[in-house]
């Protein structure tokens, strides 16, 4: 993939700090999307989108999501069950009671609204970057 945004790029242009390329899918497309992913080595990613006006608030907390990954923020749920991990996963791991919460952490990607579940955000408005995020791109100690 190093190679290809290699490719893409054009000798000429300024080399870009990171590569993000959207591939945008029709809205009724079968199935899943295909994984999208963010590398730090090479700073580049590849992020998967539904093509449609109302999907777009959504598209841009995944593209955000993505774009910290080439920074070197980590995942920040539950590979299995999608769950956001305690407590960097959380918007607001202090607040009490603990659910519902309401913001996502980027990097966890969904809000715990109870135990046990939690949904996706409608926009970037509905996410925070929390310490442990901050501190993998640079932003905090
Ligand atoms: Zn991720």
């Amino acid at each position: 993939m190093r190679w290809w945004a290699w490719r893409q790029t054009p000798a000429s242009s300024p080399v870009p700090d990171v590569k993000l390329f959207l591939m945008y899918h029709p809205p009724d497309y079968a199935g899943a999307l295909p994984h999208s992913i963010g590398l730090e080595k090479g700073r580049l990613g590849l992020v998967h989108l539904f093509a449609a006006r109302g999907q777009q608030a959504q598209n841009e907390v995944v593209i955000a999501h993505e774009a910290l990954h080439t920074f070197g923020a980590t995942d920040k749920y539950d590979r299995s069950t999608l769950a956001p991990v305690f407590p960097d996963g959380y918007a607001a791991p202090r607040q009490e009671p603990r659910y519902p919460q309401s913001a996502a952490e980027l990097m966890a990607g969904r809000i715990p609204v109870r135990e046990g579940e939690a949904r996706i955000p409608s926009n970037l408005g509905e996410t925070v970057i929390g310490p442990a995020t901050a501190a993998e791109i640079g932003w905090a100690k």
